[in-house]
């Protein structure tokens, strides 16, 4: 199960200047670092602290509000960031046609946004970007509304036969809307940093697209890639993190068709931005995670993120700490994918292990 199921699922805790007064990235205008400060947004004190974070699905009201209630005991625990995977679940407003079932209210998101504030958890919105546009039988809203946009138009009834649903990175009428998708949830949850998924896209230049047919898939995915940081850091000003499994070659790094990509996009690696956060996402015990330091040495911040198996989580978690002389290994995530209830959320016992890990030194 736990090949099958997607990975998917930044800133020092504290705010984006805590890294970037470390001076590996882009630098900010002094002045905004300046105006944090003086907000209480950016504690000094905590620039170095290690990134803890708990990863899930929130698409309906129900579980933001589920959500909420947690935060205070996340906060107790040592957890200063949330990745909530929105995807459909908001009451988009530029395109209503592609809320899912009970959507998150803006009056709900900005609660969110308050409670993780009041406790200083950095709160990330996700919205799954190119693959995971299916799951099972059930195609998602943007393919339902508009299967013209899909990689594989016709192809596929019932999602028979493949694993998810991609739409086609070359289709002049995605962005616009996927964009306009992303800066209501930038706005609805106050963030300063978007997660875009990116994870286990298999379906990629297809033959059945006649846009991809034969391209490049590497330059295909890092097209996508770049196309989403121009909208996100470029225009929006705000951070981009995204899974890193495509960008994983498996035939040099053991990592297999999952974890890694066995479909031609890993060179992408080298053709995006050094700025993304890379979340490194691994669910098996492993006696190494070299992935980690390939993508510190090639220059990204790296996020590890392990699953529900305490001992693989636990064997990320050390292997992680032994590259934290390298500032850019930023801590861990911890992804649920279901199988804690959000109302348990603080007692999930790899959550606690990396938690326990990383906890901040006493001064
Ligand atoms: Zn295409």
């Amino acid at each position: 199960m736990g090949t099958l199921l997607p990975c998917r699922m930044g800133f020092s805790p504290c705010g984006t200047s805590g890294v970037m007064m470390r001076g590996q990235h882009g630098p900010k205008p002094i002045l905004h670092l300046l105006v944090l400060l003086m907000a209480g947004q950016v504690g000094l004190a905590k620039e170095s602290a290690p990134w803890l974070g708990v990863h899930l699905g929130v698409s309906s009201n129900r579980q933001a509000t589920a959500l909420t209630d947690v935060v205070g005991s996340l906060a107790e625990l040592g957890i200063n960031a949330i990745v909530a995977e929105i995807n459909y679940g908001f009451e988009y407003e530029s395109h209503p046609e592609l809320r899912g079932r009970d959507p998150i209210t803006k009056e709900q998101a900005g609660k969110l946004a308050a409670e993780c504030r009041k406790h200083r958890i950095r709160l990330i919105p996700q919205f799954q970007c190119l693959g995971h546009q299916s799951w099972s039988r059930n195609t998602a809203p943007l393919l339902t509304k508009y299967p013209q946009f899909d990689e594989t138009p016709g192809l596929y009834p019932e999602n028979k036969e493949i694993y998810c649903r991609s739409w086609c990175p070359l289709h002049p009428e995605v962005n616009p809307i996927v964009f306009g998708l992303m800066d209501e949830l930038i706005g609805a949850f106050q963030a300063d940093a978007l997660h875009v998924g990116l994870d286990e896209v298999f379906l990629i230049g297809e033959d059945a697209c006649s846009r991809c047919k034969g391209k490049d898939k590497a330059e295909l995915f890092a097209r996508a890639v770049n196309d989403y940081h121009k909208h996100l850091v470029g225009e929006r000003r705000v951070e981009m993190l995204m899974w890193g499994d495509r960008l994983i070659d498996s035939s040099v790094l053991k990592f297999g068709k999952w974890e890694g990509s066995e479909n031609g996009t890993a060179r992408a690696v080298d053709l995006i931005p050094k700025d993304i956060i890379l979340c490194d996402w691994h669910y098996e015990l492993r006696p190494a995670y070299e992935s980690v330091p390939m993508f510190l040495e090639k220059g990204f911040r790296v996020w590890p993120a392990s699953w529900k198996k305490p001992d693989a989580a636990k064997a990320f978690v050390d292997y992680s700490l032994a590259q934290r002389g390298n500032p850019r290994m930023l801590g861990h995530l911890n992804t649920t994918w279901g199988a804690v209830q959000v109302k348990d959320l603080a007692k999930f016992e790899p959550l606690l292990i990396a938690a326990g890990s990383f906890k901040p030194r006493q001064p």
